[in-house]
């Protein structure tokens, strides 16, 4: 399996449009912890959960220029709805 190093685009995707309980994230909210840069400010201690993802195939189906683009077609692939803005 590539490492998330290798594989991770850095799109920002999976730190807004899923929910995180461990986080108290909603859905379509971006998590306080993501930089202006797409970049998580807290990478060394992120929550496990964060720690496990790894990059798959739905990281190519959510592809998009934008941010907000790419996180209202995750939420259409699984048909969540979101709780906030990008
Ligand atoms: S803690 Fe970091 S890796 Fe986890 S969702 Fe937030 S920004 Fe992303």
């Amino acid at each position: 399996m590539p490492d998330r190093e290798s594989t991770c685009r850095h799109c920002g995707t999976c730190c807004v449009a899923p929910d995180i309980s461990t986080l108290n994230k909603p859905a379509g909210v971006r998590c306080l912890h993501l930089d202006g840069e797409l970049r998580c400010r807290i990478y060394e201690e992120r929550p496990g959960v964060c720690r496990g993802y790894r990059p798959d195939e739905l990281c190519q189906m959510v592809a998009a220029p934008e941010l907000e683009q790419r996180v209202g077609r995750y939420l259409g692939l699984f048909g969540i709805e979101s709780a906030g803005g990008v």
